[in-house]
């Protein structure tokens, strides 16, 4: 018998999915089904219903072109985001995603769009990428990932990192942070997917969710991560020594 149904709502999979982020997703409702839990997974597009009831929403990256296809339904939805991200709702945003939950994003032309304004971040666009394999220390222990971004991200004053960089760039290549997190609302440059490389962040969030959904804490399974945990000691190794 199921332990509860968790909604799971991925936000423009086919304008901002573009580097593996959709890996998310089925991490995810993968997850959930062998914890023993239900997962129902709405993709949410531009102009659609945004669904009502949300126990976990991901976004991910995309090209700046992207980002200008889903502006208007982000600002549309906006209030909606904003409400479920206040009120405790675990969210995941991956780099153009996670540059539109920030206060805006300046594309290399100049061009701005607006953030919902989420997470206190601002980003802008650069001619030069970074790119690369990445290890971060943060709450959930060594996260690895993979970055490719112009964006550079500066936190604003006060705003939590999601993590330090100990290999890789980062938000901006500078100031070693990288993502920023409020609440339960993370945002992140990691691609790699990163859920599936980092069980311990992906079970954070399905226990946020399943709160949320069931009002009675996470009662885990025990899948296999053997897979998963070689592969991150790996990229450790081979990284940071
Ligand atoms: N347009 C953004 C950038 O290059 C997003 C890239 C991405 O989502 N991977 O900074």
């Amino acid at each position: 018998m199921s332990k509860g149904r968790i909604n799971l709502v991925h936000i423009y999979p086919r304008e901002m999915s573009i580097y593996g982020d959709l890996g998310n997703t089925r991490c995810l409702a993968s997850r959930l089904r062998w914890h023993g839990y239900e997962a129902v997974v709405h993709q949410h597009h531009p102009g659609t219903e945004f669904p009502e009831d949300a126990h976990l929403v991901v976004g991910g990256g995309g090209q700046d072109s992207g980002q200008a296809r889903v502006e208007a339904d982000l600002e549309r939805n906006g209030d909606r985001l904003k409400a479920l991200a206040a009120d405790g709702t675990p969210m995941l945003m991956i780099c153009g995603m996670y540059q539109l939950f920030g206060n805006a994003f300046i594309t290399v032309e100049g061009r701005s769009l607006p953030g919902l304004g989420i997470l206190d971040v601002t980003t802008r666009g650069n001619a030069k990428r970074m790119i690369g394999p990445v290890v971060l220390d943060t709450e959930f222990g060594e996260v690895v990932g993979y970055e490719n971004h112009s964006g550079s991200t500066v936190l604003g004053e006060g705003q939590k990192p999601f993590g330090t960089v100990r290999s890789g760039m980062g938000n901006n290549g500078t100031d070693q942070t990288e993502g920023a997190t409020t609440g339960n609302v993370f945002g992140s440059y990691l691609h790699g997917p990163i859920l599936p490389a980092n069980p311990a962040f992906a079970d954070a969030l399905i226990a946020r969710a399943v709160e949320r959904a069931t009002g009675r804490a996470f009662e885990p399974g025990t899948p296999d991560d053997t897979l998963a945990d070689q592969a991150r000691l790996r990229q450790v190794r081979r990284l940071v020594g």
